[in-house]
């Protein structure tokens, strides 16, 4: 399979060709192609967010303004542990959330 149908008109065109020769319908180029293969792939790298990414990252919508959540937890948590009870720590579970959830978007997705 060296080649291209035209879905406009049937004529069966090079792999290579942008236009078919009969119609001159602009042809699409199939991930054979190079320039193809890498737009593929970027649309691939863009990932949906998986349900705990998304409610981690909920109404925070850069990334800077998610870590701020994550040291503001943080601080929270130490700050209820010295004034309060040792129960504030479970505020360094939602940090870790925070931080992996920010981790997750810049591997798999973009901001
Ligand atoms: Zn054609």
């Amino acid at each position: 399979m060296n080649n291209i149908r035209c879905p406009h008109c049937g004529l069966v065109n090079r792999l290579d060709a942008l236009t078919c020769l009969r119609c001159k319908l602009a042809l699409a180029q199939t991930a054979a192609s190079g320039r193809s293969a890498a737009a593929a792939s970027a649309v691939a790298m863009a990932e949906e967010r998986p349900f705990w990414v998304a409610v981690g990252l909920w109404g925070l919508k850069t990334r800077a303004v998610a870590w701020a959540f994550v040291v503001l937890s943080i601080l929270v948590a130490t700050g209820s542990i010295i004034y309060w009870s040792w129960l504030g720590a479970i505020m360094y579970l939602a940090a870790v959330w925070y931080f992996l959830a920010i981790r997750w978007v810049d591997e798999n997705s973009a901001w």
